[in-house]
Protein backbone atom coordinates (compact mmCIF):
# COMPACT_ATOMS: atom_id res chain seq x y z
CA UNK A 1 0.00 0.00 0.00
CA UNK A 2 1.10 3.73 -0.98
CA UNK A 3 1.07 6.60 1.28
CA UNK A 4 -1.63 7.95 -1.02
CA UNK A 5 -3.61 4.75 -0.63
CA UNK A 6 -3.30 5.02 3.41
CA UNK A 7 -4.42 8.56 3.10
CA UNK A 8 -7.53 8.28 1.23
CA UNK A 9 -8.70 5.21 2.99
CA UNK A 10 -7.83 7.09 6.78
CA UNK A 11 -10.07 9.92 5.08
CA UNK A 12 -12.69 7.62 4.54
CA UNK A 13 -12.68 6.52 8.10
CA UNK A 14 -12.40 10.58 9.24
CA UNK A 15 -15.95 10.54 6.94
CA UNK A 16 -14.60 13.17 5.06
CA UNK A 17 -17.13 12.51 1.64
CA UNK A 18 -15.93 13.99 -1.21
CA UNK A 19 -12.75 11.69 -1.75
CA UNK A 20 -13.75 10.20 -4.61
CA UNK A 21 -11.18 6.99 -6.47
CA UNK A 22 -10.77 8.60 -9.19
CA UNK A 23 -10.53 12.10 -11.04
CA UNK A 24 -13.45 14.26 -11.95
CA UNK A 25 -15.03 17.60 -11.14
CA UNK A 26 -17.21 19.65 -8.16
CA UNK A 27 -20.62 17.91 -8.30
CA UNK A 28 -21.91 19.96 -4.87
CA UNK A 29 -20.47 23.00 -2.66
CA UNK A 30 -18.01 21.88 -0.36
CA UNK A 31 -18.05 22.76 3.00
CA UNK A 32 -14.27 23.98 3.03
CA UNK A 33 -12.02 25.14 0.59
CA UNK A 34 -8.17 24.36 0.39
CA UNK A 35 -5.45 27.63 -0.11
CA UNK A 36 -1.72 26.97 -0.21
CA UNK A 37 0.69 29.36 2.04
CA UNK A 38 2.24 30.23 -0.79
CA UNK A 39 5.42 31.25 1.47
CA UNK A 40 5.52 27.97 2.96
CA UNK A 41 5.01 25.73 -0.50
CA UNK A 42 8.49 24.48 -1.61
CA UNK A 43 7.01 23.66 -4.16
CA UNK A 44 7.47 19.68 -4.60
CA UNK A 45 4.82 18.85 -6.72
CA UNK A 46 2.80 16.45 -4.80
CA UNK A 47 -0.72 18.11 -3.95
CA UNK A 48 -0.35 18.71 -7.53
CA UNK A 49 -0.18 14.98 -8.73
CA UNK A 50 -2.78 13.91 -5.83
CA UNK A 51 -5.71 16.65 -6.22
CA UNK A 52 -8.30 14.18 -7.69
CA UNK A 53 -9.87 17.31 -9.21
CA UNK A 54 -6.52 18.29 -10.59
CA UNK A 55 -7.58 22.02 -9.32
CA UNK A 56 -3.83 22.72 -7.86
CA UNK A 57 -1.16 24.49 -10.00
CA UNK A 58 1.88 26.24 -10.61
CA UNK A 59 1.29 30.38 -10.20
CA UNK A 60 2.57 32.21 -13.12
CA UNK A 61 5.73 33.27 -13.32
CA UNK A 62 6.13 36.48 -11.28
CA UNK A 63 3.28 35.75 -8.97
CA UNK A 64 5.15 35.83 -5.97
CA UNK A 65 8.16 38.00 -5.92
CA UNK A 66 11.28 36.72 -5.46
CA UNK A 67 10.19 33.24 -6.28
CA UNK A 68 12.28 31.08 -9.26
CA UNK A 69 10.03 28.17 -10.01
CA UNK A 70 6.95 30.08 -8.49
CA UNK A 71 4.58 27.81 -5.26
CA UNK A 72 1.65 26.46 -6.24
CA UNK A 73 -1.97 27.33 -5.42
CA UNK A 74 -5.31 25.82 -6.45
CA UNK A 75 -8.26 27.22 -8.26
CA UNK A 76 -10.64 27.20 -5.08
CA UNK A 77 -13.72 27.66 -6.93
CA UNK A 78 -13.08 23.81 -8.42
CA UNK A 79 -11.72 22.39 -5.00
CA UNK A 80 -14.20 20.01 -3.55
CA UNK A 81 -12.83 19.90 -0.14
CA UNK A 82 -11.22 16.38 -0.09
CA UNK A 83 -8.15 17.55 2.32
CA UNK A 84 -5.97 14.96 0.27
CA UNK A 85 -3.47 18.20 -0.72
CA UNK A 86 -3.68 19.16 3.11
CA UNK A 87 -2.54 15.23 4.24
CA UNK A 88 0.40 15.09 1.50
CA UNK A 89 1.79 18.35 2.50
CA UNK A 90 1.78 17.55 6.04
CA UNK A 91 2.85 13.73 5.39
CA UNK A 92 5.03 13.58 2.86
CA UNK A 93 6.92 16.87 2.86
CA UNK A 94 8.15 18.88 5.34
CA UNK A 95 6.35 22.02 4.72
CA UNK A 96 2.98 21.71 6.03
CA UNK A 97 1.71 24.51 3.90
CA UNK A 98 -1.94 23.91 3.51
CA UNK A 99 -5.04 24.36 5.32
CA UNK A 100 -8.89 24.23 4.73
CA UNK A 101 -11.18 27.21 4.97
CA UNK A 102 -15.18 27.57 5.07
CA UNK A 103 -16.61 28.16 2.19
CA UNK A 104 -18.57 31.21 3.75
CA UNK A 105 -15.80 32.55 5.05
CA UNK A 106 -13.76 32.57 1.64
CA UNK A 107 -16.94 33.91 0.00
CA UNK A 108 -16.89 36.72 2.16
CA UNK A 109 -13.33 37.65 1.74
CA UNK A 110 -13.23 37.30 -1.48
CA UNK A 111 -16.50 38.76 -2.28
CA UNK A 112 -17.28 35.36 -4.80
CA UNK A 113 -19.93 32.08 -4.79
CA UNK A 114 -18.42 28.52 -4.34
CA UNK A 115 -21.07 27.12 -6.09
CA UNK A 116 -21.72 23.43 -6.70
CA UNK A 117 -20.34 23.27 -9.89
CA UNK A 118 -16.77 24.41 -11.09
CA UNK A 119 -16.98 28.03 -13.37
CA UNK A 120 -17.61 27.57 -16.84
CA UNK A 121 -14.36 29.47 -17.90
CA UNK A 122 -10.75 28.23 -15.80
CA UNK A 123 -9.87 30.79 -13.44
CA UNK A 124 -6.17 31.10 -12.93
CA UNK A 125 -4.98 30.43 -8.97
CA UNK A 126 -3.93 33.67 -7.30
CA UNK A 127 -1.43 33.77 -4.17
CA UNK A 128 -3.96 35.34 -1.74
CA UNK A 129 -0.43 35.65 0.36
CA UNK A 130 -2.30 38.70 2.51
CA UNK A 131 -5.42 36.54 3.47
CA UNK A 132 -3.91 32.84 3.98
CA UNK A 133 -0.11 32.69 4.56
CA UNK A 134 1.63 32.70 7.89
CA UNK A 135 0.67 36.43 9.22
CA UNK A 136 -2.20 36.58 6.90
CA UNK A 137 -5.66 37.65 8.05
CA UNK A 138 -7.08 33.74 8.48
CA UNK A 139 -4.11 31.11 8.00
CA UNK A 140 -5.19 28.59 10.77
CA UNK A 141 -2.25 27.68 12.97
CA UNK A 142 -1.24 23.96 14.37
CA UNK A 143 -0.71 21.71 12.52
CA UNK A 144 -2.54 20.60 9.50
CA UNK A 145 -3.08 16.70 8.99
CA UNK A 146 -6.13 15.17 10.57
CA UNK A 147 -4.78 11.94 10.26
CA UNK A 148 -1.59 11.99 11.63
CA UNK A 149 -2.43 10.75 15.24
CA UNK A 150 -4.27 7.46 13.92
CA UNK A 151 -1.38 6.60 12.06
CA UNK A 152 -0.57 2.58 12.87
CA UNK A 153 3.72 2.25 13.41
CA UNK A 154 3.49 0.28 9.91
CA UNK A 155 1.84 3.06 7.88
CA UNK A 156 4.54 5.95 9.21
CA UNK A 157 7.22 3.62 7.80
CA UNK A 158 5.38 3.85 4.66
CA UNK A 159 5.68 7.48 4.70
CA UNK A 160 9.19 7.79 5.96
CA UNK A 161 10.07 5.97 2.80
CA UNK A 162 7.74 8.45 0.07
CA UNK A 163 8.76 11.49 2.35
CA UNK A 164 9.93 14.68 0.00
CA UNK A 165 13.11 16.13 1.11
CA UNK A 166 13.66 19.62 0.33
S1 LIG B 1 2.72 19.30 -1.22
FE1 LIG B 1 3.08 21.23 -0.11
S2 LIG B 1 5.19 21.84 -0.63
FE2 LIG B 1 4.52 20.31 -2.15
S3 LIG B 1 3.66 21.49 -3.86
FE3 LIG B 1 1.94 21.01 -2.49
S4 LIG B 1 1.77 22.77 -1.07
FE4 LIG B 1 3.79 22.88 -2.09
S1 LIG C 1 -8.79 19.81 -1.00
FE1 LIG C 1 -6.86 19.92 -2.15
S2 LIG C 1 -6.65 17.96 -3.18
FE2 LIG C 1 -8.81 18.20 -2.57
S3 LIG C 1 -9.82 19.13 -4.32
FE3 LIG C 1 -9.19 20.80 -2.99
S4 LIG C 1 -7.19 21.43 -3.77
FE4 LIG C 1 -7.61 19.40 -4.63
Amino acid sequence: MSAIDIIKRRLKEDRIPETPEEVGQKKKRPREVAFMDVNLCFPCGKCPEFCPVQCIEYLSPGSVPGRGVQPVQDRFQECIGCYICVEVCALLTDYDAVRMYDSSLVEEVLGVKITDTPPATEIPAQPYEEYFSEGGLYRHVGKGSRIREKMTAEERAIFARERVRG
